[in-house]
């Protein structure tokens, strides 16, 4: 019903509002969600002295990350690759245990414990730097005032000087499939699922496709992934993606790359995808038990009232920045995270949620956006930092590859887990390391080396006159650097 709205009406609404307001908690800054964007800079905040509440509406902090995200998918990604071992790789290293058997239930047991703990230790970490969380959902009614509609039942009303929107993201929907997370899911129904599908189609060859397929693959599932572009990996480097692609095929998932999917029936407990040729336009219909949507994500700002306050989201849902202090059109509302523009990554949200902290408290906050670094945390792990080859030869940039192979690294073979390579990529006059790109056991811790190479604009020469221990993965890294400015010794 439209409701007429009279000057009697609205001079009523101005004085409710100035009533609710009048006696509400005031802070000088307001988190509104509370994943690892917002608890982080919380927590920093008030670290620096200042009065702090965050606004989340789960009954359980840490946000998509820690509850069905970033924690979850790698304890699964974990526990299935122990499984997997355990059933074909065991036997070959001397370790007979017999028939291994899968206990579904203990697996997702296990996982959620991983995820209580860790979200326990937030509320935890609340508590210690006194930030007040007030358990429900956050919106904004102006520059300075925020309704919270209690999960409890009522509504609060507080006030703060600073807001700072932290409220992430969701699965982007796609069209002509019905999510019911249970034989259409997402990543969400992925984490959760009570049995092992028989066949099971990933829409989407990336990031969270590859994850959770593998995981799946590995518990017995037959997948198939369906990729619109030619190749795997979401933007990953070439020849990573390639050798990516292979390793993947070997463990037994299927691949159906340039391939565009048309839509979906339910047909006797099944689900027929409908796919199509990118090129050739060929037709095909997949059957599966369980099809995973994930084809990407988008901001989430349901229920926030961005429109209350005159911010408008850009035509893909992300609040945008006005500056490089994470301000949005309405200067002391500041957005961070998945909300905004940027790779959707854990770690690049709690660098911003310090920055804008420090911003508002003194004047100064730093994100180096040339080096967050993406990890794919199946096996191998798919590790990369800054530029890649593509990316070079589209700005002109002359640079030189340095590649160094598992194969030929000692603590790799001594494990007998050697496939992958080690590529650095660096300026061709100054040598200095522009991107690294590692496929292999353990990609994910040893990219911090590069990370931390470039941040401060480390030369290939400076990494490989710096001992490495022996024998140690991190010395296929290290030749690597040796291959990129004269020669390895070990290839
Ligand atoms: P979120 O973590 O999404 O948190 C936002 C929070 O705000 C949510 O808890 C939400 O309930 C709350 N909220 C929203 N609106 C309101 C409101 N109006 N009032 C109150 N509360 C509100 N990233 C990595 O870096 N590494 C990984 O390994 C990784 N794995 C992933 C695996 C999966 C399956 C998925 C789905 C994502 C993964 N990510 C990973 C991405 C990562 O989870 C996100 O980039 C990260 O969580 C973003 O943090 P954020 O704080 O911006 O938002
Ligand atoms: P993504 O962007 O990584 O991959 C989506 C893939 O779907 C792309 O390869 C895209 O080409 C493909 N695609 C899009 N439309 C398609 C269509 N119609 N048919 C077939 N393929 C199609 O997105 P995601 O895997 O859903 O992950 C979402 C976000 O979550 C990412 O931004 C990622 O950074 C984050 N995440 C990170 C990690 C990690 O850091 N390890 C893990 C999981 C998720």
């Amino acid at each position: 019903m439209l409701r007429t709205f009279t000057p009697k009406t609205r001079s009523s609404t101005v004085l409710q509002f100035a009533r609710a307001y009048s006696s509400a908690k005031e802070f000088d800054t307001v988190v509104i969600g509370g994943g690892p964007g917002g608890y982080v800079a919380a927590i920093k905040a008030a670290q620096l002295g200042q009065k702090v509440a965050c606004i989340e509406k789960r009954e359980t902090l840490g946000g998509t990350c820690l509850n069905v995200g970033c924690i979850p998918s790698k304890a699964m990604l974990n526990n299935s690759h122990l499984y997997h071992e355990a059933k074909h790789g065991f036997a070959k290293r001397g370790i007979d245990i017999g028939e291994v058997k899968l206990n579904l239930a203990q697996l997702l047991a296990d996982k959620d414990k991983a995820v209580t703990g860790l979200t326990r230790g937030i509320e935890m970490l609340f508590k210690k730097n006194k930030v007040e969380w007030f358990k429900g959902l956050g919106t904004l009614k102006s520059a300075n005032d925020i309704e919270v509609t209690l999960n409890a039942g009522g509504k609060e009303s507080i006030k703060a000087k600073n807001i700072i929107i932290a409220t992430g993201s969701e699965p982007s929907p796609f069209p002509g499939f019905e999510i019911d997370e249970k034989q259409i899911i997402t990543s969400t129904g992925a984490l959760a699922l009570e049995k092992v599908p028989e066949k099971m189609i990933v829409i989407g060859g990336g990031v969270i496709g590859l994850e959770l397929g593998s995981v799946w693959s590995r518990l017995g599932s037959e997948v198939t992934v369906v990729e619109f572009l030619p190749a795997i990996g979401a933007g990953m480097d070439a020849e990573l993606a390639k050798a990516f692609q292979r390793s993947l095929s070997k463990q037994g998932i299927k691949f159906k790359t340039s391939t565009k999917v048309v839509d979906s029936e339910k047909k006797d407990g099944k689900v027929l995808v409908n796919v199509e040729g990118v090129k050739s336009g060929k037709k095909e219909a997949l059957e599966a038990d369980v099809v995973l949507l994930s084809v990407g994500r988008r901001p989430f700002t349901e229920g926030l009232g961005l429109e209350n306050v005159g911010i408008k989201p850009d035509n893909r849902g992300r609040v945008e920045m006005a500056d490089n202090q994470f301000r949005t059109s309405v200067p002391n509302i500041r957005v961070i995270g998945d909300a905004t523009v940027g790779p959707m990554l854990a770690h690049k949200a709690e660098e911003e949620g310090i920055a804008a902290v420090e911003h508002i408290t003194n004047g100064h906050g730093h994100v180096n956006y040339n080096v967050i670094p993406s990890v794919i945390y199946t096996h191998p792990e798919v590790a990369w930092v800054g530029k890649n080859e593509q990316q070079l030869k589209e700005e002109g940039v002359k640079y030189k590859v340095g590649s160094f192979p598992f194969a030929a690294n000692s603590r790799a073979k001594t494990i007998d887990d050697a496939e992958g390579l080690v590529k650095i990529i660096t300026d061709a006059e100054t040598d200095r390391i522009l991107g690294a790109h590692i496929i292999g056991p353990n990609a994910g811790e040893m990219i911090a080396e590069a990370c931390l190479a470039m941040e401060y604009g480390g030369s290939a020469e400076d990494v490989a006159r710096t001992c490495h221990a022996h024998p140690t993965m991190s010395e296929a890294f290290k030749e690597a650097c040796m291959a990129a400015y004269s020669k390895p010794i070990h290839f």
